[in-house]
């Protein structure tokens, strides 16, 4: 990207920021308007509601929107992971259909991979895809499932051949979760937060149109929905800010961010900041501590070399290199990072850490940080198999040796889930 093709992005923008923007619209109004315009998502093709630009210009025009008060297209959550999957693999239908309503934020999504037993092995998946009557039959259970209680639609990988080998038996299919059939349940957290649910499906219908893969070959198209999560959850996670202005335009903003970042509020807690560690080392007195100071700065150095490693991988991205090792490292790096904060946690707080509720030193907080710490490390894919990745791919180690992957899958044996 020369300057001056920077320059000219940044005039453009402004120019139809300065024609367009009224903060007294609504912002399903202003949305539309900005994805009709392109300026929304600028990296998608100019036929599908964008510019045709790279994604680092993207970055450019956010900065343009952000900087001039207004407020771009909707980026938070399983959408982003839904837009791009669809952009890649969907039909006219499908992106017709979606697009829009991700990007201006009236449609929320959610991912339906993980079940009780293939979590890290997501090819084990059993939910079953049956087509009757000219419609696909879906049946079985999904779990883990973030923000399906206020989900509209979600990723479904979902089994269609039980004779054809695990990986080439799954197809993958766009769900409304507003039908019978999908029933949703929240789980609560042990940090007391209720994220994510298990979504019971029962005979819920999906029409052919509404498959994205071609049958079989589900799972070339997970890939790139968890190549998306992986880049998104490797330690350079940034939220929206609430904008604090009387407009009304900021006020429904804001609101969405709350009922968006309600399932995600928690993370920003346990991702081994290290100003959390200053504020805490501060309150508690122990700040001059050598062995406390010395901890503290272990997590920066480590949080350091964690978010360089994101910043590599988002910049391969921007210049629309494919996925590299960066992803699963990043991932490892940034689980790395929020375990040797707890430890400095532990230091700072003493027998406090363990402590919850209102009694408790700051009400709770490190317990919080310390029972949210596991999640990070799981989420996404397990620094285990984040492991067997980086051995894999670029240690070029020999193979884990597998005993499912050359039989059809209706013979391999697995856990019965009733
Ligand atoms: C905060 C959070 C949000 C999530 N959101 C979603 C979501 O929105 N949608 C969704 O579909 N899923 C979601 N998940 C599920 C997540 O992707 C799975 O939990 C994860 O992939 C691990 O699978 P599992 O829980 O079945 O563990 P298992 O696969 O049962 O693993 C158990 C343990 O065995 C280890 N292990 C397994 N296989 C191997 C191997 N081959 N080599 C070495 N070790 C191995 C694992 O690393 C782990 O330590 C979420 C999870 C969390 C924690």
């Amino acid at each position: 990207m020369t300057e001056m093709a920077e320059q000219n992005v940044r005039d453009e923008v402004r120019a139809f920021l300065e024609a367009n923007w009224d903060p007294n619209r609504s912002l399903i109004e202003w949305r539309n308007i900005l994805v009709d315009s392109g300026w929304g998502a600028p990296h998608y093709p100019k036929e599908w509601f964008g510019k045709g630009l790279p994604a680092a210009m993207s970055l450019v025009v956010d900065e343009v929107i952000r900087d001039f008060g207004a407020i771009g297209a909707a980026k938070m959550g399983i959408r982003v992971l839904a837009g791009a999957t669809i952009l890649a693999h969907g039909s006219d239908l499908h992106k017709q259909t979606y697009l829009r309503g991700i990007l201006t934020g009236e449609e929320t999504w959610c991912q339906l991979f993980s079940e009780p037993g293939s979590g890290s092995d997501l090819a084990g998946a059993t939910t079953r895809a049956d087509f009757k009557d000219g419609k696909w039959i879906i049946n079985g259970q999904k779990v883990w499932t973030t923000s399906a209680h206020h989900a509209d639609f979600g990723l479904l990988l979902a089994r269609t051949d039980w004779d054809a080998v695990k990986h080439k038996g799954l197809t993958y299919f766009i769900l409304d979760l507003r039908q019978p059939g999908v029933d949703v349940n929240q789980l609560r957290q042990m940090n007391g937060h209720a994220s994510f649910n298990q979504v019971f499906i029962t005979d819920a219908v999906i029409q052919e149109n509404m498959r994205v893969s071609e049958l079989g070959e589900g799972w070339k198209v997970a890939t790139t929905t968890l190549m998306h999560e992986r880049r998104g959850a490797d330690g350079a996670r940034r939220y929206d800010q609430k904008i604090d202005r009387p407009e009304r335009i900021y006020q429904e903003y804001n609101e969405e961010i709350d009922h968006q970042l309600a399932p995600y509020i928690w993370y920003p807690q346990r991702t081994g900041r290290v100003d959390l560690l200053i504020e805490h080392a501060k309150a508690a007195g122990r700040y001059e501590d050598p062995a406390v100071r010395q901890e503290i700065a272990k997590v920066l150095g480590l949080a350091k070399s964690a978010e360089w490693t994101a910043r590599r991988a988002r910049a391969a991205q921007q210049q629309g290199k494919p996925q590299g090792p960066e992803g699963s490292i990043g991932k490892l790096a940034a689980s790395h990072v929020a375990r040797a904060s707890n430890l400095a946690h532990t230091k700072i707080a003493g027998p406090n850490a363990m402590l919850t509720g209102s009694d408790s030193w700051m009400d709770g907080t490190i317990a919080e940080i310390l029972v949210s710490t596991p999640a990070i490390s799981i989420a996404g894919g397990t620094d285990e198999i984040q492991r067997n990745i980086i051995s894999e791919r670029i240690l070029k180690m020999p193979k884990e040796p597998r005993t499912d992957t050359d039989r059809p899958f209706r013979e391999v044996p697995r856990n019965q889930v009733t």
